[in-house]
């Protein structure tokens, strides 16, 4: 396995360089650096999504007769590189990274032709409606049921932690269409319009004072039989391909090196309190240099499942491991911005955005102000996506045969 890059993917790293200097605008790398949430917001993400769909750079999952990139597996990690270290802002996940693939996968003719293309333009806008408030790690245990009446589902439950909801057209939601069967095999996936009386969405204020996740109460909601993605019963097996998409590929180190190297940037200004800098501070220092490690560790065994899949083999439950160690690192990082930034950073601004025309002043820093929310903001790594915990049991069960 060669993980060094070839000349064409040199290339390539400066071409994506070429094309984000000529269109990454500031307001949207600015907008992305002033973003302590996880998911960044429509205004930028959607313009962003835009301008890639413009030059054909946005659905680099998806086979190319679909709309994709055509991309190799090392092709995208670059894209992602050049990105993160560019401060492009974040693209709607949900639509195009999760249930893009869905569809090209398992969808029919008509569910290709219709949803992929407004993925594509940001005509629609997904969220994800698989968690229930008895169902998270242990999501076989849904219950928002659907049922055929009148020749539509009818359905009726709760979802819970749904991302973005209050932003969304749509929802791909799990949902349970055979009780009598064994619980994975009575769910199916089921694709909902958000915009109908039978659909109430209820914000949940995060602990930084994001809106980011919502619950949202289907009562009577409706769905054409169409709306069907695979079979009845399938919801298990394209809920499984999905989650291993989330996963699987996903390029975290590159942001988190990039933040890293903004650390390392500003420990050398950053007073620590006996009259010299951070980075005079051996411990904090110390600490920087072996996050830096772990995450060029993380690195390489991303480049390592990226190159299993350019040979044509699944992510695999390793992925798994890339996860659980890119939320350990998210955290540890922000917890070092925290310290780096001291009592300057300590001041929590709840209002938002903190970009633009509108946004509060900061008491000290941009950098400082951000520092608070960030660090809140991700706990929410190793719960989302499956928990460390869950992470940890895959690991055992499925790398290690434990
Ligand atoms: C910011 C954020 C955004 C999210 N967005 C979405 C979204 O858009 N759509 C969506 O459907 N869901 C979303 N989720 C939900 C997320 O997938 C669930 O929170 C997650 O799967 C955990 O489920 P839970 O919260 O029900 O916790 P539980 O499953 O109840 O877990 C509680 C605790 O028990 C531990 N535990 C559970 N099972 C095991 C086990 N087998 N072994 C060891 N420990 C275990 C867990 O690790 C955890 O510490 C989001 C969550 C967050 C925090």
């Amino acid at each position: 396995m060669d993980l060094n890059f070839t000349q064409e993917e040199e290339a390539f790293a400066e071409e994506v360089r070429a094309f984000l200097d000529k269109n990454l605008h500031p307001y949207l790398s600015e907008g992305m650096r002033a973003t302590p949430s996880v998911f960044v917001e429509p205004d930028i993400g959607g313009e962003w999504q835009r301008i890639l769909n413009e030059k054909g750079w946005l659905a680099y999952n998806w086979p190319r007769e679909y709309g994709g990139t055509g991309w190799t597996p090392m092709q995208r990690y670059i894209f992602e590189r050049e990105c993160a270290l560019a401060d492009a802002p974040g693209l709607p996940v949900l639509g195009l990274k999760l249930l893009g693939p869905v569809i090209c996968n398992f969808g029919s003719e008509k569910q290709k032709a219709v949803i992929l293309p407004r993925v594509l333009s940001g005509e629609n806008y997904w969220c994800q409606g698989f968690s229930e408030p008895g169902a998270g790690s242990d999501l076989a245990n849904l219950k928002t049921r659907a049922v055929v009446k009148d020749g539509q589902y009818v359905i009726n439950g709760q979802k819970m932690w749904t991302t973005h909801a209050h932003h969304a057209t749509h929802i791909f939601c799990l949902v349970r269409t055979d009780p009598e069967a064994k619980p994975q095999q009575g769910i199916s996936f089921i694709l909902v319009d958000m915009d109908q009386p039978g659909v109430k969405v209820r914000p949940i204020i995060g602990l930084a004072g994001d809106h980011e996740v919502n619950e949202v109460f289907l009562d009577d909601a409706v769905a054409p039989l169409e709306n069907l993605v695979g079979e009845e019963g399938q919801g298990w097996t394209i809920a499984k391909f999905l989650l291993e998409n989330e996963r699987g590929g996903a390029c975290h180190a590159p942001k988190i090196l990039s933040d890293v190297r903004k650390i390392w940037r500003a420990a050398g200004t950053e007073p620590n309190g006996f009259g010299g800098t951070m980075s005079e501070d051996q411990s904090f220092m110390g600490d920087l240099a072996r996050a830096e490690l772990e995450a060029q560790a993380l690195e390489m065994t991303e480049l390592r499942i990226l190159a299993q899949m350019s040979k044509g083999l699944p992510p695999g439950p390793q992925t798994s491991l890339s996860k659980l160690v890119a939320s350990d690192l998210r955290q540890q990082v922000d917890g070092l911005a925290m310290r780096l930034y001291g009592y300057s950073g300590l001041v929590l601004v709840t209002e938002r955005p903190l970009y633009g025309n509108e946004s509060p002043e900061p008491l000290c820093t941009k950098e400082a102000q951000l520092a608070a929310p960030r660090y809140l903001n991700s706990r929410a790594w190793s719960i989302f996506g499956g928990t460390n915990e869950v992470q940890r049991g895959i690991i055992a069960k499925m790398v290690l045969g434990l």
